[in-house]
């Protein structure tokens, strides 16, 4: 497989002199089979460069299988800028995640309203189709395409593109789960000692990748001012990725304040943790015009099992209890989720919790860990021991900020534990896919 950086910057682009380097474009990768079957990775500012390349260097009728992680500004900026759509005998697939509010052709419709440009979605001259992917196990032709949900404040996949022996991953936009990854009572370095269950099974979705394309935003000393804003350090990503047995990294989506000065030295800063990991990673900050060839022997293929099809995450109405003693707290929770349509059940204590998830099966539990007795825990323990409630997606939402109670809460069973205080858009995004993970 071939593999072409088009646009390597998160956020918005930043041309000038101080990022020639690693380059100003936002967000767009270019991958070609052996077979000449073409997919592009988001359409931030760069795709306009690559459409431009393309008519020059492409076979006629130009084809390709858009995929789209998220619909965020800087991954479809460049979309109406594209040459090749307007080109009438064109093919395009365009693919997204399920379940967003509005559908994938209505976003990007909505930036090409005359306001804002002057050519109509409708009115472009290839053909386009629209595919909503759910995570899942995918063939799109001769080429396996494995998705899962990220932790970012909008609906968001990663993609797995595995083909010719070779698998190749992009992943924008991720926030860890946990920043410090670890556990405490185990040597980190590997699987078994991630902390958070969202981010094992992240590494689980990395593991054996030959090439992995990351969000590397931040640094580790401005990630704590940048909290649940949907991006990761260089150093997580590094540090998951050698865990995960990843052959090589490139770090992307860089910050627009990150001059090339400064990405040379990030550059240099998670080559020696990939170099302290023992592993083998081989570390690269992505630059605009970067290409690759990757050869492999197929043994970065995820095994055939690993991953279930079809979690969708649905728009359809949910049951869902929030038991929580502080009253703010379940006002936003309920002002989130009833914008999406569900039904809120509220208790304010365990006691009424567990009447309510006996008398009305909700099918998500949103606990707090620290109610009047009994607490989330022993809420959480019963529900997990009591047959008609042992299935039901739990998500524990805490200001219990420590290791222990982590750990705890997910070997008691719980499905996702999120720290406050958290954002809405975070929230919604958490509880929809845990419901879609819980519907496979
Ligand atoms: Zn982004
Ligand atoms: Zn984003």
């Amino acid at each position: 497989m071939k593999l072409r950086f088009w646009g390597t910057r998160g956020s918005i682009a930043t041309p000038g002199p101080t990022t020639n380097r690693f380059g100003g474009n936002t967000s767009c990768v270019e991958l070609v089979t052996k077979s000449g079957r073409r997919f592009i990775f988001d359409c931030g500012t760069g795709v306009r460069l690559l459409g431009m390349h393309m008519m020059a260097n492409a076979p006629k009728p130009i084809e390709a299988t858009i995929l789209i992680t998220h619909t965020h500004w800087d991954h479809i900026q460049g979309f109406p800028f594209f040459a090749p759509v307007f080109v009438p005998g064109g093919r395009f697939t365009v693919c997204g995640p399920s379940g967003t509010h509005d559908s994938l052709p209505d976003t990007l419709s909505g930036q090409m309203e005359y306001t804002y440009f002057p050519v109509r979605l409708g009115d472009l001259g290839a053909w386009i189709e629209y595919k909503e992917l759910p995570e899942g196990d995918h063939t799109l032709g001769d080429v396996r395409v494995i998705t899962q949900m990220l932790n970012h404040p909008a609906n968001t996949l990663g993609y797995r593109i595995e083909a010719d022996g070779v698998s190749v991953m992009y992943v924008c936009d991720h926030e860890p789960y946990w920043e410090g990854l670890w556990r405490a009572d185990v040597a980190p370095g590997h699987l078994d000692s991630i902390l958070h269950a969202g981010d094992r099974r992240h590494a689980e979705f990395l593991l054996n990748a030959d090439v992995v394309i990351h969000d590397s935003q931040y640094t580790p000393e401005e990630y704590p001012s940048k909290k649940n804003w949907g991006h990761s350090t260089y150093r997580y990503v590094t540090e998951i990725a050698a865990a995960a047995k990843v052959k090589h990294l490139f770090l992307t989506h860089h910050d627009p304040a990150h001059d090339d000065a400064f990405l040379s030295r990030m550059e240099e800063q998670a080559r020696a943790i990939a170099q302290a990991s023992g592993s083998g990673l081989q570390v690269s900050c992505a630059y605009e015009g970067c290409e690759m060839t990757i050869e492999g022997d197929g043994s970065g293929h995820a095994p055939a099992d690993q991953f279930r099809a079809g979690a969708t995450l649905s728009n359809r109405q949910h049951l869902i209890l929030i038991a929580d003693d502080d009253e703010d707290l379940r006002i936003l929770v309920r002002k989130t989720l009833t914008r999406g349509g569900n039904l809120i059940l509220e208790a304010a204590g365990g006691h009424q919790a567990m009447e309510l998830i006996k008398s009305r099966n909700p099918d998500l539990v949103l606990l707090d860990l620290l109610m009047p007795s009994p607490s989330g825990f022993e809420v959480l323990r019963w529900i997990r021991e009591t047959a008609e409630s042992r299935d039901i997606p739990v998500v524990v939402l805490t200001a219990q900020g420590d290791e222990v109670s982590v750990r705890t809460c997910f070997e008691l069973g719980a499905t996702d534990y999120l720290v406050k205080p958290f954002t809405a858009p975070q929230l919604d995004v958490r509880v929809r896919s845990s419901l879609a993970r819980a519907r496979r």
